[in-house]
C-alpha cells in the first residue's frame, strides 16, 4: 500500500538515504570486524573504514582526522564537551555562559553543573517583533565574559525556529578573551557551510541522524592545536577514541555518517536554494488560505539568519495539538506540549516572548531532501483545512472545556461494574472514576483508568454516567474525544475497552493506541 503520509519533521530525524544505506550494507555482513581488533584483517578492514569516514568528517567541517571523536549522537557530544571541560578544568573558574534558546542536552548537562555548584549565565535572544527574533548578539557574550568563566556554549542553528547565531563573531569574542567556546551545531552540518577555523570553536556537536544518516551515531570535535582542549572521558572501558569515548565503534553507522555528509556537501548550494523556495511556497500559501497566522522566529530572506528548511508558525485561537490531530497524514511537530518528553511547552518559544496561546498554537515545519513541491500544496490544503475546521468548531485553547465535556461515554455495562468495585473495595463517598491518557509522545499511547478522590473542574473534563462520576483531564480528553469505556465480560478475558475514533491504530490488547 502507498505511504500517503507526508514528512515534513526533518529536524527532529531524517529518512535515510537509500545511497547511504548502501555504503552501509557491506559492514553488516561482511566487513564486520571490530576495528579494535586489528590483529586480523576483519579488524584491519573495520579500521580502515573508520579512518577513511573519520578523515572525510573531519575535512567537511575543516578539522583534521585526529580532532574528531566518535559518539553516540549530539546529546553525548554535548554532554561530553560540556562535563568533559569543566571536569577537567574547574581549577580555571566555575562560571559558564549558554544561551535560553539552547537544546535541552545542553541546558540539562548546565543545569546539574549549576547543582554542583557552577555558576551559568543564559543569555537572551533577540524577541518577538525584531527580524532578528531568536538570534543572540554577540555583544551579550562580550559583555557576560568574566575572569571565572571556564566554557561558553551556543549552538549554531536552533531546532525549533531555524536561528542562526552569528558564531564566527562569538568565536572571535571568545578567543580574544581566551575562554572556551562548545557549539551544538546539529541542526547545521549538512544544511549550511559549517567550518571549525572560520567560527573558532573548540568543540562541536553533530550528529547522523539529522542529515540523512542512521541513528546512533554522532561526532565531538575536540580542537587539538592551539589550544590542545583536555577533557574528562565520560564513559570508561576500552580505551577507544584516544581514551575520550570507550566502546566498540559502531562501524556501519561511522560509514553511514559520513557517508551522509559526503552527500549533504555535495548537494548543498543546490539543495539550500530548493529548500528555501519550498519553504516560500509553504508559507505564501498557508498566508493566503489562514487568517492570523504569524511567523516565529527570524525573517525568512536573508537566508543566513535562518535554515533554509524551516518554518514555525502559530495559528491563533487553535490548539496545537488538536490542529495535530486533526492532520493524521501530515508529520510536523507543535510547540504545545505533545510532541517531546517533557510536558512543558516550548521553552525557546517562550524564550522568544510569543505569548502562551500563540505557543501552543505553534506548528514547526521541517522540510527536508524527500520533500516535494506536491508535498507542500498538499500541506497548506491539510493545514488550512484543519485550521479552518477548528476554528469553526471553536476547538480553541480556551474552549477545550467545552469540547471535552461532550467527548467521553460510559457505557451502562462499564458503569455497573464501577459501581461493583467501588462498593466491593468500600471506596470512600467521593470516588470518581479517572479516565486518560498516559505516555508522551503523539505515537504509542496508552488508556489508563483508576479510582481519584479529587478532580479539578479547571482542569479535568467532568461526566455523569449512569450514577458513575467520571472524570478526564482535558489534555486526554483531546485524545478520547468520542471515545466510549465499555466492559467486557467473556469467557477467557474480562476488561474495560475503549472504542476510540481517533485512534489510528490499536494494539491488539486494546490498552494502548498511535493517534
Ligand atoms: N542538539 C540539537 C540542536 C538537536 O536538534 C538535537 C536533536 N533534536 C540534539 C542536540 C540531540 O541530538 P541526538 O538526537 O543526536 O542525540
Amino acid at each position: 500500500m502507498p505511504d500517503e503520509r507526508i514528512y515534513m519533521d526533518n529536524h527532529a530525524t531524517t529518512r535515510v538515504d537509500p545511497r547511504v544505506v548502501d555504503a552501509m550494507l557491506p559492514y553488516f555482513t561482511e566487513l564486520y570486524g571490530n576495528p579494535g581488533s586489528v590483529s586480523h584483517s576483519f579488524g584491519s578492514e573495520a579500521m580502515e573504514a573508520v579512518d577513511r569516514a573519520r578523515a572525510s568528517l573531519a575535512a567537511a567541517v575543516g578539522a583534521s582526522p585526529r580532532e574528531i571523536i566518535f559518539t553516540s549522537g549530539a546529546t553525548e557530544s554535548n554532554n561530553l564537551a560540556i562535563r568533559g571541560v569543566t571536569e577537567r578544568q574547574r581549577r580555571r573558574g566555575d562560571h559558564l555562559i549558554s544561551v535560553v534558546t539552547e537544546h535541552k542536552a545542553v541546558l540539562d548537562p548546565l543545569e546539574r553543573l549549576g547543582r554542583r555548584g557552577f555558576e551559568v549565565s543564559l543569555l537572551e535572544v533577540a524577541g518577538a517583533g525584531s527580524p532578528q527574533m531568536g538570534i543572540l548578539d554577540p555583544q551579550q557574550v562580550s559583555d557576560a565574559i568574566r575572569d571565572d568563566t571556564v566554557l561558553v556554549s551556543v549552538m549554531l542553528a536552533n531546532n525549533e525556529v531555524g536561528a542562526i547565531h552569528p558564531l564566527a563573531e562569538v568565536g572571535r569574542i571568545c578567543k580574544e578573551q581566551g575562554v572556551l567556546l562548545h557549539c551544538d551545531a546539529t541542526q547545521a552540518v549538512g544544511k549550511m557551510n559549517v567550518n571549525v577555523e572560520a567560527l573558532q570553536v573548540d568543540l562541536m556537536s553533530f550528529s547522523s541522524h539529522k542529515l540523512y544518516g542512521p541513528k546512533g551515531v554522532g561526532a565531538l570535535y575536540v580542537r587539538r592545536r592551539q589550544p590542545h582542549v583536555r577533557l574528562q572521558s565520560q564513559i570508561d572501558g576500552g580505551g577507544q577514541e584516544g581514551g575520550l569515548r570507550s566502546g566498540t565503534l559502531n562501524v556501519p553507522g561511522i560509514v553511514g555518517f559520513a557517508r551522509a555528509v559526503e552527500l549533504c556537501l555535495d548537494e548543498l548550494p543546490s539543495e539550500r536554494a530548493r529548500l528555501a523556495a519550498l519553504r516560500q511556497r509553504l508559507y505564501d500559501g498557508l498566508r493566503n488560505r489562514v487568517e492570523k497566522l504569524t511567523l516565529n522566529g527570524p525573517v525568512l530572506d536573508p537566508l543566513d539568519f535562518r535554515l533554509p528548511g524551516n518554518l514555525n508558525l502559530s495559528f491563533a485561537d487553535v490548539d496545537g495539538e488538536a490542529l495535530m490531530m486533526k492532520m493524521r497524514q501530515l508529520a510536523v511537530s507543535s510547540g504545545s506540549a505533545c510532541t517531546s518528553a517533557n510536558p512543558e511547552p516550548s521553552h525557546v518559544l517562550r524564550a522568544l516572548g510569543i505569548d502562551e496561546d500563540l505557543v501552543r498554537a505553534s506548528l514547526r515545519f521541517g522540510l527536508g531532501r524527500f520533500n516535494t513541491e506536491e508535498d507542500v500544496d498538499v500541506a497548506i490544503e491539510t493545514v488550512a483545512t484543519a485550521v479552518e475546521r477548528l476554528r469553526r468548531l471553536g476547538q480553541s485553547s480556551q474552549k477545550l472545556e467545552l469540547a471535552s465535556k461532550m467527548a467521553v461515554t460510559l457505557s451502562e455495562k462499564a458503569a455497573s461494574e464501577v459501581k461493583r468495585i467501588i462498593e466491593e473495595q468500600k471506596l470512600d463517598d467521593g470516588t470518581v472514576l479517572r479516565v486518560g491518557v498516559a505516555g508522551g509522545g503523539c505515537s504509542g499511547f496508552q488508556y489508563s483508568l483508576g479510582f481519584d478522590k479529587e478532580y479539578d473542574e479547571k482542569t479535568d473534563a467532568k461526566y455523569d454516567w449512569h450514577g458513575v462520576t467520571m472524570v478526564v483531564d482535558k489534555k486526554s480528553a483531546l485524545y478520547l474525544d468520542g471515545t466510549v469505556v465499555d466492559f467486557y465480560d467473556g469467557l477467557e478475558k474480562r476488561g474495560f475497552t475503549f472504542e476510540n475514533p481517533n485512534a489510528t491504530k490499536s494494539c491488539g490488547c486494546g490498552s494502548s493506541f498511535s493517534a
